[in-house]
């Protein structure tokens, strides 16, 4: 299952039958959460700009709700399924119950390709979208976000569809919106940084100070390039990024002596991440395979493109100097993988960990909105590295009482968190 095979909704239930197995859960509670509670499949006709329709494939799954409305992102992906959604909306259950946040786990997605789509074919898409799920999300029962390759304007585009088919302001429909119009400061930087809020943690843990460590990234999206730039501001050096080239259909890693360059590496890279390799080589850059980013000496590896990354088939070339991995990205470690990583004794911050800062930014988006008062992006930046220094320190301190692996000690917090609510309501 770890590479050609790989199904990422079998890998989230595989990690889900593991806990449920370390916390004796009775089988009902197993059978309920081992599978999404509701799922939508539908086709999305979109007008493109050539006057051709074109039906696109749409899902938003709703794994668990027992803490509260369901949250969890929407992905515009060529390689989407039905079973990535369905892991997904499973991770975000346990990422929110992870940070104690109440809500629960969904997620959407869109098969398709934005690299070859108009900014007008998207919003067909993301208007599409809502028309057919309008009736079974909301701010009440189902709250979307942004995810890969979409963003604050297709929320937008989101929002104002829903609003004009319900008639009415409902800003609590939707996070990840532009600041202004009901976003909040800081979403944008919230997840990258909360990884970094972890590393940082991790580093403490370990003893090692965080000027002088080195770090590689996988891709340069939205999270990637917010942990790089606070990995720098905390005095680290990354050395390495990789990302998706279009043109190429393939991956480059980009590499400099004395490492990257965030802000002239951003100049020459698209909206969604795509370094110009080009213009790299003429700023000095190494290009090199995508694959290398795994390879790097380095002390710290961010995994932030997509799942299934680090696999039986690469996990052996980490260099000996990784001391932590850091998931940015959901699901980037395959199963035996993981068990590689845990006998090694690296240090792992598990994805609905090291990732949740997103998530629990939209919570206090969903706040600000109900509130119609917005804070100041220090204060939002405070809340959430208070709320992820928190969820950091109780799965650490689980792990060292326990000796349990960080993912397994994750899962045990988050899946208890669920499995009780379930209970309380008398649902098992
Ligand atoms: N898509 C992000 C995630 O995977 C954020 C979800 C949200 O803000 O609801 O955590």
């Amino acid at each position: 299952m770890d590479s050609k095979s790989f199904n990422p909704f079998e890998m989230a239930q595989e990690q889900f039958d593991k806990v449920a197995d370390l916390l004796d859960l009775d089988q009902a509670t197993r059978d309920l959460l081992r599978n999404p509670i509701r799922e939508y499949h539908f086709s999305i006709p979109a007008r493109m700009d050539d006057g051709s329709v074109k039906i696109f494939k749409g899902f938003r799954v709703q794994h668990n709700d027992a803490r509260g409305p369901g949250k969890g992102g929407i992905r515009f992906h060529p390689q989407e399924t039905a079973d990535t959604v369905r892991a997904l909306a499973m991770w975000m259950t346990w990422k929110c119950a992870a940070v104690d946040i109440p809500l629960g786990g969904s997620k959407g997605g869109v098969v398709c390709d934005p690299h070859s789509l108009s900014m007008r074919e998207q919003e067909q898409i993301c208007r599409g979208w809502i028309r057919q799920i309008a009736r079974d999300i909301g701010p009440i029962t189902d709250v979307p976000a942004p995810d890969v390759m979409t963003s604050a304007q297709h929320m937008l585009w989101m929002l104002d569809e829903f609003e004009t088919i319900r008639g009415g302001k409902y800003p609590g429909l939707i996070t990840g919106k532009p600041v202004g119009m009901g976003g909040s400061l800081g979403r944008k930087e919230a997840t990258g940084y909360g990884v970094i809020f972890t590393v940082r943690e991790a580093l403490k843990e370990l003893g090692i100070r965080p000027d002088g460590t080195t770090a590689s990234v996988q891709g340069f999206g939205n999270v990637a390039q917010h942990a790089i730039e606070l990995y720098q501001q905390i005095g680290g050096t990354v050395m390495s990024v990789s990302c998706w080239d279009q043109d190429d259909q393939t991956t480059y890693a980009f590499k400099k002596k004395d490492g990257i360059n965030l802000d002239e590496l951003r100049k020459i890279a698209d909206r969604f991440g795509g370094i110009d390799k080009g213009k790299a080589k003429d700023l000095g850059y190494e290009v090199l395979p995508g694959d290398l980013w795994l390879e790097q000496d380095v002390d710290i590896l961010i995994p932030s493109a997509l799942e299934n990354q680090i696999n039986l088939e690469n996990v052996n070339k980490i260099s000996k100097r990784v001391k932590i991995i850091a998931e940015g990205a959901n699901g980037p470690t395959g199963p035996r993988a993981d068990e590689v990583i845990q006998e090694r004794g690296i240090f792992m911050i598990p994805d609905f960990v090291a990732n949740a800062g997103g998530v629990t930014c939209s919570y206090f988006e969903q706040v600000q909105s109900n509130m119609n008062y917005y804070w100041e992006r220090d204060q939002v930046l405070g809340k959430l590295d208070v709320k992820m220094t928190s969820a950091f320190i109780a799965v650490s301190d689980l792990a060292k009482k326990r000796k349990l692996y960080m993912r397994d000690a994750a899962y045990v917090i988050a899946v208890s968190r669920v499995a009780q609510i379930c209970r309380d309501r008398g649902w098992v």
